[in-house]
């Protein structure tokens, strides 16, 4: 029917979506610069590294806000894959990879 507008629940459904992916990614980067920082507080003064150590361990600190583990640790990949290598060149480091020097668990293969 021509003018028809879409179903409610259409409707409803896709701001509702798009509201807990902003959640989500906010979550996220919440739990990214507190871990950021943490690594600051204990003494990391290099951004380099400290991004690095903060990139391994933001699904951990989202675990701990309440965020389930599976979206923590898709949150904590698309850091890493897609917001790490546009961030300033002070805070990547070329050592940043499965088995770089920077790698705070060498002897598992998946990284971050
Ligand atoms: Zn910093």
């Amino acid at each position: 029917m021509q003018g028809a507008s879409p179903s409610r629940p259409y409707r409803l459904r896709l701001p509702r979506a798009r509201r807990l992916r902003s959640l989500k990614f906010s979550a996220g980067w919440a739990a990214h610069t507190l871990a950021h920082e943490a690594f600051h507080l204990r003494g990391f003064q290099d951004e380099g590294v400290t991004e690095c150590y903060a990139l391994q361990n933001t699904a951990y600190v989202a675990e701990r806000l309440g965020v389930p583990t599976r979206q923590a640790e898709v949150i904590q990949a698309w850091l890493y894959n897609r917001g790490y290598p546009n961030e300033p060149a002070e805070y990547q480091s070329s050592q940043c990879h499965d088995g770089g020097t920077l790698d705070l668990r060498p002897q598992q293969s998946r990284f971050p």
